[in-house]
């Protein structure tokens, strides 16, 4: 299994804390999410690259996830073209660490209308792509339906693709899902779920999974992450969620609230649920 944690700065020290709190894959910042100026490091960039080999981790499975101000749907012209430089920025930091998926929201359609937005966010992702690392993959993220927000199902996100006309590719939250009615505690909600996916984006391009725990009950549309087994999903729900050998193997992210040894602590409530299960939950 690849699990892991979105961990904090500096970034040398992620790979090592990773293994630490017994994870093996994890989830970064490339740079501070809550300013649109970049600046890395380029000796920290290196002793980064180099740690990652120290502690054997696969850039496969480690994500980029992109900064909150950008909105690839914004009808603000001023805010659309900021988010595309930024994103295409992120995209040559993802190539410069050596990984290979930036992780973004599709973004916020304020008032317009969902297929205005949809093509909105579609025509940043294709110029963002065109313009872009060729060994870097863009990811896009579901999310919670609240605040004009577009991809919040399989749907949504398969249309942005069509019409973008990129290999793009996706990761499922399971905070964000659940915010969005899929109900990921029930076996026919899994079954519902598997087959939304099978039927639009395909299993095979879903390469990721934010793995949270839900503050708030099915359909709140809060978007308030919890730790693992202590929200509205809980144990029993992920004990069904892995259930699903769809969601053995993808790499699993938490998102969850605390710091390293909260995610240590989280990280073996998830192996030990794989254990609960019969699945083999070492790498
Ligand atoms: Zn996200
Ligand atoms: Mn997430
Ligand atoms: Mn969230």
């Amino acid at each position: 299994m690849f699990i892991g944690a979105h961990m904090s700065s500096p970034l040398s020290t992620v790979p090592e804390r990773t293994v630490k709190i017994g994870g093996n894959t994890f989830q970064i910042f490339s740079h501070s999410p809550r300013i649109w100026k970049i600046s890395v490091n380029e000796s920290e960039r290196e002793k980064f690259k180099s740690e990652m080999k120290v502690w054997n981790i696969d850039a496969n499975k480690v994500l980029v996830h992109a900064s909150y101000l950008i909105n690839l749907a914004s009808p603000k012209d001023e805010v659309w073209q900021r988010s595309k430089a930024l994103l295409k920025e992120e995209m040559k930091i993802a190539h410069l660490l050596g990984l290979k998926y930036v992780n973004v929201h599709p973004g916020s359609k304020l008032k317009e209308s969902l297929e205005w937005g949809l093509k909105r966010c579609a025509q940043a992702i294709k110029e963002v792509h065109d313009d872009s690392p060729k060994d870097v993959t863009l990811i896009l993220e579901i999310v919670a339906p609240k605040g004009g927000n577009i991809g919040y199902n399989f749907e949504q996100l398969q249309k942005i693709k069509d019409i973008a006309k990129v290999d793009l590719k996706f990761t499922y939250d399971t905070c964000h899902g659940f915010d969005g009615g899929y109900d990921i505690t029930t076996k026919r909600g899994m079954e519902d779920l598997v087959n939304e996916i099978k039927a639009t984006i395909g299993m095979k391009n879903l390469l990721m999974c934010h793995l949270n725990d839900s503050k708030y009950p099915l359909g709140s549309a809060k978007d308030r992450h919890e730790r693992i087994g202590r929200g509205y999903i809980g144990i029993k729900g992920f004990l069904n969620f892995f259930s699903f050998e769809e969601f053995q193997k993808i790499p699993l992210i938490l998102e969850t609230p605390g710091k390293d040894e909260e995610h240590a602590q989280d990280i073996l409530t998830v192996r030990k649920i794989f254990s609960q299960l019969g699945i083999n939950n070492t790498k």
